[in-house]
């Protein structure tokens, strides 16, 4: 059913540091993600829009017997693009290959992956916004009209050549939005937004793992978890798999909300999931650069991160959480950020330039 081609994995790059509360894939979540990926679209938890949409779309294409329109789906790394993508493959009945935009290095990669498509089946490429615009721009006609051009030769003796390729649907998968060019994003017959999932999604998938790894749980042990988890699955059958080792060393196997609690807090996660990293990015925000605006360049280069981790693992959650403001001169901490990390609050005074002007007259 599936393929992979251009790369060994049907995902972007691990993350390096394998940190517990990363949505990006690290090595451990290889043979679990494989478990535990629900296969249909009845079994995938939440995003209620996107699934009805989806359900519509197909039963449509099908009717047809067409192949589906492009999807782009777009959302912060672990909240299941790879999985929706195997699961309309499989609820269309065709054939999906996996690449990234990353191993796509030239024209003639993708043309080696398009001509090996067969009619309706589902091209998946993660990270699309790392295409490089020659592959990008091969990449257009592809999509629009199912051609391919190669050019042969040089000079005057230079030829092209067209080749015709099946009606295949391109999914699109990204963490970056607005890194994706607007001529490739217009290519796109739908694009899906997945958001974080609440509480209630979490619980059922950690229940619906728990099931599938055969991890005795308490109810409330679960609820635990999925308050910590970010409203990432990936993240939920993480801390679900580092919680069912604790249990069996230093209990009797049995996720309880004791065990729970003193496992998470093991791990350094607290109330609300925020591991040591995003209260260092709260803490430089807060105590070097009073509360911010910062740049996230400087607030990556202060806690020797990458601006890209940190864009794209860290600050979504901050926001949702409400913990940071993005603001056009960077990035600040709000009041519940102080909150949490029990500090006073200091508003943040954005410079008034009237005032700065007065106050310098006087001076000079
Ligand atoms: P992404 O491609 O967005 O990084 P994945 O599709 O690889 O995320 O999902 C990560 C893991 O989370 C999957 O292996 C799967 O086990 C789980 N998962 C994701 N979404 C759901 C969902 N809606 N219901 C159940 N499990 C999910």
């Amino acid at each position: 059913m599936s393929d992979v081609q251009g790369m060994s994995s049907p995902h972007p790059p691990l993350s390096d540091k394998g940190r517990v509360v990363s949505g990006k894939l690290a090595n451990e979540d290889i043979s679990i993600d494989l478990n535990l990926r629900p296969k249909r679209l009845s079994g995938f938890v939440g995003q209620e829009k996107v699934k009805e949409n989806l359900k519509i779309a197909i039963a449509a294409a099908q009717k047809r017997q067409e192949s589906l329109d492009h999807i782009l789906l777009y959302g912060p790394p672990g909240l299941g693009k790879t999985t929706l993508a195997y699961i309309i493959a499989a609820e269309m009945g065709v054939n999906i290959k996996v690449s990234s935009g990353p191993a796509i290095e030239r024209p003639g990669d993708l043309a080696a992956i398009l001509t090996n498509l067969r009619e309706d089946d589902i091209l998946f490429l993660d990270e699309v916004h790392r295409l490089s615009r020659i592959v990008e721009e091969k990449l257009y006609p592809a999509m629009e009209d199912f051609v391919f051009d190669i050019f042969l030769g040089k000079g005057p003796a230079a030829r092209s050549l067209r080749l015709n390729l099946p009606h295949f649907t391109l999914i699109g998968a990204t963490t970056r939005f607005a890194l994706l060019s607007p001529p490739l994003r217009d290519r796109f017959g739908a694009i899906y937004h997945l958001d974080f999932y609440d509480k209630s999604a979490i619980e059922m998938i950690l229940k619906r793992s728990s099931a599938i790894l055969k991890v005795p749980v308490e109810g409330e042990g679960l609820v635990q978890v999925a308050r910590r988890a970010r409203g990432t699955p990936r993240v939920a059958n993480r801390l679900l798999k580092r919680l069912r080792d604790y249990a069996q060393v230093m209990a009797d196997g049995v996720i309880t909300r004791e065990v729970a609690l003193e496992g998470l807090s093991k791990l350094e996660i607290d109330s609300v999931g925020l591991d040591d990293v995003d209260r260092r990015v709260l803490h430089t925000i807060i105590d070097k650069f009073d509360g911010g605006p910062v740049g996230l360049d400087t607030i990556a280069a202060s806690i020797s991160e990458e601006a890209d981790t940190i864009m794209d693992v860290y600050e979504p959650y901050l926001l949702q959480l409400g913990f940071l403001e993005r603001t056009p001169r960077g990035r600040a901490a709000t009041r519940l950020a102080y909150e949490h990390l029990g500090l006073p609050y200091k508003k943040v005074c954005q410079p008034q330039v009237g005032l700065w002007n007065h106050k310098q007259a006087q001076t000079s």
